[in-house]
């Protein structure tokens, strides 16, 4: 395509809500086999809603909430935000002072309920939790597996170092999720689908919007969405990736393409090669659209 036509190109993005970073960008789209789709914020909503809470030993379900609710208060992760709006809503978060966030983990702090003693919160995944020294018991991990069934994404709680309760929350899939991925297909994309969740969760959004089974990726830590992308260019194919979240920046950056939803935070915006500025997938298959008809590859 020439030149002119690349800048025109991009000009009718940007009408569309589609940022390019510069006329380079619909070239590169050209190539691209496989389109790495982070779940969650990308294709379900992200909006996250608390289904069910567990309490350990004295502790009660309503403290439980209240203290996941405090030390989530700090993070804008959609599984933070879904605890604090249920803890809000069921009465005041204790203070939280200290807090520390590891993206694809989990968060911690320090809270002070009622002026007591300080009590050290974390909120996050199994493996995370491990890493802290923490390690649930095997009724606790039973009761953990049940609550994430059905495809629910399950959290722990832990005070002063010990699991204190399980937190469970469901997503939904976008309304034009399964359209898009449909369209992705028709042009030829392998859709694949990477995410820090856990396995059932992830399959439950694959089999709703037609993603194969063998191409999702559960557990998947922010650096592993970097090897995940790797490994696919090793093989061969040139590779998209969508994302949502600043833990998906670095597989963007390593990505032949990086695709940024514009609800997402600046950083991840920083390192994408395309923005699109609503939250609908459907604009991600208008740019690759856009881009081809540019080039002349398709109608
Ligand atoms: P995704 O790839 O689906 O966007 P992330 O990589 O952001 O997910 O997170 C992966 C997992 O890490 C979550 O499913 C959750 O278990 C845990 N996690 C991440 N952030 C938090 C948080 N703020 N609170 C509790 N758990 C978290
Ligand atoms: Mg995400």
């Amino acid at each position: 395509a020439t030149p002119m036509a690349l800048l025109a190109g991009t000009g009718r993005a940007s009408q569309l809500g589609i940022l390019i970073k510069g006329p380079q960008i619909l070239e590169d789209t050209r190539h691209v086999d496989t389109i790495l789709l982070d779940k969650t914020g990308t294709v379900t909503t992200g909006r996250l809603a608390v289904t069910g809470i567990t309490a350990f030993g004295r502790r009660t379900e309503a403290e439980v909430l209240a203290l996941a609710g405090a030390v989530e208060a700090g993070s804008e992760h959609p599984i933070a935000k879904a605890v604090v709006e249920a803890a809000r809503a069921a009465g005041p978060l204790p203070q939280l002072t200290d807090f520390h966030s590891a993206p694809g983990g989990g968060v911690r702090g320090t809270a002070v309920p009622g002026g007591g003693t300080p009590l050290a919160l974390a909120a996050g995944r199994t493996g995370w939790l491990e890493a802290n020294g923490i390690v649930p018991a095997a009724e606790e991990r039973a009761a953990f597996a049940r609550q994430q069934g059905g495809g629910a994404t399950a959290i722990w709680l832990a005070l002063d170092g010990e699991t204190a309760g399980i937190l469970s929350l469901r997503d939904t899939v976008k309304d034009g999720s399964a359209a898009a991925v449909k369209r992705l297909k028709e042009l030829d994309l392998r859709p694949v689908l990477p995410t820090g969740d856990n396995a059932a969760a992830a399959a439950r959004v694959a089999a709703e919007v037609g993603i194969a089974a063998q191409d999702v990726y559960a557990d998947v830590l922010p650096e592993d969405k970097v090897a995940a992308v790797r490994q696919l260019q090793d093989a061969g194919r040139t590779v998209a990736m969508v994302g949502d979240g600043v833990n998906d920046a670095a597989a963007q950056a390593q990505a032949d393409l990086g695709i940024a939803m514009g609800s997402g935070t600046g950083v991840a915006i920083e390192a994408a090669d395309i923005t699109v500025m609503g939250s609908d997938l459907g604009q991600v298959v208008q740019a690759i659209e856009l881009s081809r008809r540019t080039l002349g590859t398709i109608k």
